[in-house]
């Protein structure tokens, strides 16, 4: 178990995980992630997001557009139920480029 992480950034972390999961299939970007769950700046978003990744808690990908700012982004999204993460957006890994 990992504890360098603290109490603040243990709740910003579950705030951007219970969003992703209730939008699941829906891709966000770390950008509009900060201003749908109050957690700032990006950059925070951003770490939180590239270890939630490393855990295979979310998917992190670029090749789609974010559902909320429709820009062609690094996105965020948790693939749920029936939902297959290839209905939307098509976001697909492409290597190490981000
Ligand atoms: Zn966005």
């Amino acid at each position: 178990m990992q504890t360098d992480m603290n109490k603040a950034e243990k709740s910003d972390k579950t705030k951007i995980l219970n969003f992703l999961r209730e939008k699941s299939g829906e891709p966000f970007c770390d950008d509009c992630l900060s201003l749908e769950t109050g957690v700032s700046p990006p950059d925070r978003v951003y770490r939180i997001c590239r270890r939630e990744w490393g855990r295979g808690k979310i998917v992190r990908a670029w090749g789609g557009k974010c559902a909320k700012c429709g820009e062609q982004k690094i996105l965020n999204y948790v693939p749920y139920g029936e939902r297959s993460p290839t209905d939307v957006n098509l976001p697909v890994f492409s290597g190490d480029n981000f």
